[in-house]
């Protein structure tokens, strides 16, 4: 089996140190292994992704000296799939209409979102609900199988998590998987592209720990193999902050235009603490 991995960004904002890190992890990794990275651009979610950013995506990597396999798979390209896969869902009575907003659901319940908290049917006509994963119905749909959901943590966990993990969605609740004004959600799109790109090893942040309790869900759900993750830590600014939650980290352009090349951005990156 080749062994294929993927950097995944999505471009709502020019890339930092912190994607710098992924994804020179992902790539070497790869290299290592003598099997491929591919570059997927996730911009699915049209609020947020803009061209400009998907541009910076394909300079700032170049800039890091990577290359990658053509051609680049965009998420905006393959929408009638998501949604296909959402109907399918659907169709099997896995996911159920939510009229809440998330706002609401925050007041209504502390802590991750179930069934019972939704307005499944007969919602205010002037809302669209989004759809959302119930975690009931999926249970009952795997049976058995629920209990042997895992997956197999190739690096280490937010808290030191390594080798065989059981799944455990509930920790994210019934998620989101569709709403009218992003389309398909992220998980439903990154296990179909995962699945279909033949990924066989998975390398991102701490960050995604969590979501791959619900993505190893939706495989099982969907019939899809689940890759071999490996999470790795993030890198942390001056004030001791992971880079993935700040909105104004530096970014690498900004690095590239004050003459930074890439062994000095590698060499930063080194130098920085991570956790
Ligand atoms: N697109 C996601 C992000 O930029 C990463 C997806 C993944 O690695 O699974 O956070």
């Amino acid at each position: 089996m080749t062994y294929r991995t993927r950097f995944a960004p999505s471009p709502t904002g020019y890339l930092h140190l912190g994607h710098a890190y992924a994804a020179l992890t992902a790539f070497e990794a790869a290299r290592q292994a003598g099997g491929e990275c591919l570059l997927r651009i996730e911009d699915i979610d049209r609020t947020r992704c803009r061209s400009e950013y998907e541009t910076g995506v394909y300079e700032d990597l170049r800039g890091l000296g990577l290359g990658w396999p053509q051609p680049v798979l965009r998420q905006s390209d393959h929408l009638a799939d998501y949604e296909a896969a959402l109907e399918t869902l659907r169709a099997r009575g896995l996911v159920y209409a939510c009229y809440k907003t998330r706002k609401e659901l925050a007041q209504a319940a502390q802590g991750a979102p179930q069934e019972g908290d939704a307005v499944a049917e007969n919602g205010p006509a002037e809302r669209e609900p989004s759809w959302r994963l119930s975690l009931a119905a999926a249970r009952e749909a795997l049976c058995a199988k629920w209990d042997r959901l895992g997956f197999v943590e190739n690096g280490h966990g937010p808290d030191g998590e390594t080798g065989p993990q059981t799944a455990r969605p509930e920790v994210n609740g019934d998620v989101v998987l569709g709403r009218k004004d992003i389309g398909v959600a992220y998980h439903l799109a990154v296990v179909i592209d995962d699945a279909r790109q033949g990924i066989t090893h998975i390398h991102r942040g701490h960050d995604l720990f969590a979501a791959t309790h619900t993505q190893v869900l939706l495989q099982g759900l969907l019939g899809l193999p689940t890759p071999v993750y490996r999470h790795h830590a993030l890198l942390l600014d001056d004030q001791g902050r992971r880079l993935a939650k700040r909105k104004d980290s530096k970014s690498l352009r900004d690095y590239r235009h004050e003459g930074m090349d890439a062994e000095a951005i590698r060499a930063l990156i080194a130098a920085t603490p991570k956790a």
